[in-house]
């Protein structure tokens, strides 16, 4: 898995826009009778159902090219019409793929993700795509040109970086947001052939704006960005993340009937991977706020937390970003932690 850039101001960029370019073959796996996964390097998990009456699929990956990926990889597996595509949240790696899926396919989403797109989204992808990454590759081009030996381990490192960010700048030019057909504010359902669907809105969570996505006939649900399967969750302030609410949605989810978890990103999991998510943000809440209650301010509560405490890997530079986030909702909350 190779990161397209390296420098860190572009990190939030990653989560609006994906940017990694990893495995061209990303597989499927069926893990109830007719409802698969795709394991998505290239955006946040997908899962799709097969129904007689046509096929329910959920998130888009992150960029035009992936989309058709996954749609290519839908008909390898049945030749029913796509339906209905459901987006879990309006972050880049699960929606830019939508270009890649036919036109007439009916989008469900949560009633805020259009307007989150317009506000958090359209203009740093258009600046992205007509300032950024050109800049980016000129700057490549730049320095390969300056190298006298074009035969140097460096120089090779730098050419296959400027191919895949090539590649990529062909690909994000194509990126078509368009609006969701089917909005709703707290629950939506529906039936296709003999499947039943519930989508619900929890309230804020990673962003304001995710949905829950429950498989009822196969106690499955795809949890999108609530949880981040072993790596440090994205917590984005701006973006509405409401770190108490997400631990509350996780927990209550406990007391279903559930099986088998999708999560946005890492591995499908068991139930258990709610708790674990859920446990992560307990611990780290509890860390923060003793510290705070001894008169740490933000920069010291940082440095007092232990990224080896967590055995998680992946997203590491959100550490500090989730500390602050809990330490910023301490202070503007009177939530006690360890009430949960
Ligand atoms: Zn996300």
């Amino acid at each position: 898995m190779k990161l397209l850039f390296t420098f860190s101001t572009l990190f939030l960029l990653n989560i609006l826009f994906i940017q990694i370019k990893a495995q061209e073959n990303p597989d499927y796996i069926e893990i109830s009778e007719n409802l698969y996964v795709i394991s998505n390097t290239n955006g946040g998990n997908v899962a799709f159902l097969v129904t007689k009456k046509g096929i329910v699929v959920v998130d888009a990956g992150g960029t035009p090219e992936n989309g058709e990926r996954i749609v290519s990889i839908i008909k390898s597996v049945s030749d029913k019409p796509i339906k209905y595509l459901i987006l879990t949240h309006f972050h880049g790696d699960h929606i830019n793929g939508i270009s890649g899926f036919p036109d007439n396919v009916k989008i469900i989403a949560h009633e805020d993700l259009a307007e989150n797109y317009m506000q958090f989204s359209r203009d740093k992808l258009n600046n992205y795509i007509s300032n950024v990454l050109p800049g980016y590759l000129v700057n490549l081009k730049l320095q390969m040109g300056s190298m006298k030996n074009k035969e140097s381990e460096e120089y090779l490192e730098l050419k296959k970086d400027y191919e895949i960010n090539q590649d990529y700048y062909d690909d994000v030019q194509n990126i078509k947001f368009r609006e969701p057909d089917i909005t709703f504010d707290d629950f939506y359902r529906f039936r296709i052939s003999d499947e039943r669907i519930m989508l619900e809105y929890t309230g804020p969570g990673h962003t304001n704006d995710n949905i829950l996505v429950k498989f009822s006939n196969h106690n499955v649900i795809h949890i999108g960005d609530l949880v981040f399967n072993k790596s440090f969750p994205y917590t984005i302030e701006e973006h509405g993340v409401d770190i108490y609410n997400w631990v509350k949605t996780l927990d209550d989810l406990k007391k279903e009937n559930i099986f088998t978890v999708i999560p946005g990103h890492g591995e499908v999991g068991p139930k258990i991977i709610l708790q674990e998510q859920s446990e992560y943000f307990k611990s780290l809440a509890q860390k923060v706020e003793r510290l705070k209650k001894q008169g740490l301010n933000l920069d010291q509560i940082i440095a007092k937390c232990d990224i080896k405490d967590y055995d998680l890997i992946g997203n590491e530079e959100q550490f500090p970003e989730n500390i602050k986030v809990i330490y910023n909702q301490l202070t503007t909350s009177k939530v006690e932690w360890w009430e949960f």
